[in-house]
């Protein structure tokens, strides 16, 4: 008999069943609004004018190779990587208090991150990682796969699809000191709603009060605003409040290299005596945990993202990239908000246009999504988070008729 006799079947991972069966429908008329990747007007996948550039001279350079990378990845990305989350003049950076390691992506940075809080993370009263509710489904398995608890503050409210700021600040406020508290730096997934800068004040005053550990994910800086500065804002909040914290940055949205799996975790350290040390130990520590991990990270998208970084026309060209993704899927926003209203659909849809990001959470319940699917052709998760990248000048006023039709 097999040792893994009485495995179970483990569910498909929704997402992945849902491009399938977006994939499996013949019509003609069908959206994928499932999709977490940016499609440009004709639903077509966008290379940025600026990554062909960098792959250009990466492959004109004569000492280009496929050799591997350091433990740590490529030097000339994490530092610059660094640079654009914490700001160029981060006196974090400058007083060495950040330690930086190239990782498979967001989600590489998310595990490196948790591997390492699970391992070193003082587990006395063995305080949770609390979630926002809901959130990128992948943090719940990240989180309780290396074996941390978890627990969830609450973040969305159903009637005004905004933030539940009562029910966040009153869960932070009665969280366990030494609690974890997972953060979306900007454009939360699946919901589209971020904090105003007055509330990531009062997130942060709570947090410092109840001595909780600040965990940013940042895996859209720069793609939701078009504004790379504006989207790390709460990230150099914090850092410039002297809280010690984490970081894991994705590169796969703002430069369109999903499949490269390019980006970086990062550990800072509060400031004070000591910081720099502690820093070196806290590196070498994550070190060990990247080389056994994955050894080292994949080299190719580094060096993309390394090359656009590091050279300012090209990093101006990469601003004006982010400027066209963002900018399209506000006007998206602008455009399906506009239709539903002219078509007087039953409900207020200000939180379309309000929400920002890749996503945002429609208020569809679960049997209007599936109707929307069968009758019109139209995939969303069952939550009724669309992505805003599916959608396009030719196929706005058709979903917008789809909402219409369905909601009443
Ligand atoms: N965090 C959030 C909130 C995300 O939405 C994503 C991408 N869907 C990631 C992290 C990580 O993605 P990746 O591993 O492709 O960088």
């Amino acid at each position: 008999a097999s040792a893994f006799e009485s495995i179970s079947m483990a569910p498909t991972d929704p997402l992945f069943g849902l491009m399938a069966a977006f994939r499996a429908d013949p019509s003609d008329k069908k959206v994928d609004l499932g999709i977490g990747a940016y499609r440009d007007d004709n639903a077509k996948p966008w290379i940025l004018p600026v990554v062909k550039k960098a792959e250009e001279i990466i492959r004109s350079d004569p000492s280009n190779n496929h050799e591997y990378l350091p433990i740590a990845g490529l030097a000339s990305l994490t530092s610059a990587a660094a640079k654009l989350v914490f700001g160029g003049d981060s006196p974090a950076i400058q007083e060495k208090r950040v330690a930086s390691f190239q990782t498979i992506s967001g989600t590489g940075a998310l595990h490196l991150g948790a591997l390492f809080l699970a391992k070193f993370y003082p587990r006395g009263s063995n305080p949770p990682v609390y979630l926002s509710n809901p959130t990128w489904a992948n943090h719940h398995q990240i989180f309780q796969n290396v074996g941390l608890p978890i627990a969830q503050y609450p973040y969305f409210a159903k009637e005004t699809c905004g933030l539940d700021w009562n029910g966040l600040t009153s869960t932070l406020q009665s969280a366990e000191p030494g609690s974890i508290i997972l953060l979306h730096a900007c454009a939360h997934n699946p919901t589209g709603v971020d904090p105003t800068q007055a509330q990531w004040k009062e997130i942060a005053e709570i947090m410092k009060a109840r001595k909780l550990f600040p965990f940013f994910d940042t895996a859209y800086q720069g793609f939701a605003s078009g504004d790379l500065a504006k989207d790390a804002w709460a990230i150099q909040y914090f850092v410039e409040q002297g809280f010690e914290l984490c970081v894991a940055e994705s590169f796969a949205k703002n430069f369109g290299i999903y499949g490269q799996r390019a980006g970086c975790f990062h550990y800072v350290a509060a400031p004070g005596a000591g910081a720099e040390e502690l820093t070196k130990r806290v590196g070498s520590q994550l070190a060990i945990l990247n080389r056994s991990e994955i050894s080292n990270p994949p080299i190719y998208g580094a060096k993309i993202a390394s090359t656009v970084l590091n050279d300012p026309q090209l990093f101006k060209e990469w601003e004006q990239d982010l400027r066209t993704m963002s900018g399209r899927i506000i006007a998206m926003r602008k455009a399906l908000y506009e239709k539903l209203v002219e078509l007087k659909t039953p409900g207020t849809w200000d939180h379309i246009t309000s929400q920002i990001g890749m996503f945002s959470f429609t208020g569809l319940s679960e049997p209007q999504v599936l109707k929307i699917r069968e009758e019109f052709h139209i995939y969303m998760t069952k939550n009724g988070r669309i992505s805003m990248a599916g959608l396009n000048s030719k196929n706005v006023d058709y979903v917008a008729s789809a909402i219409d039709k369905v909601v009443r």
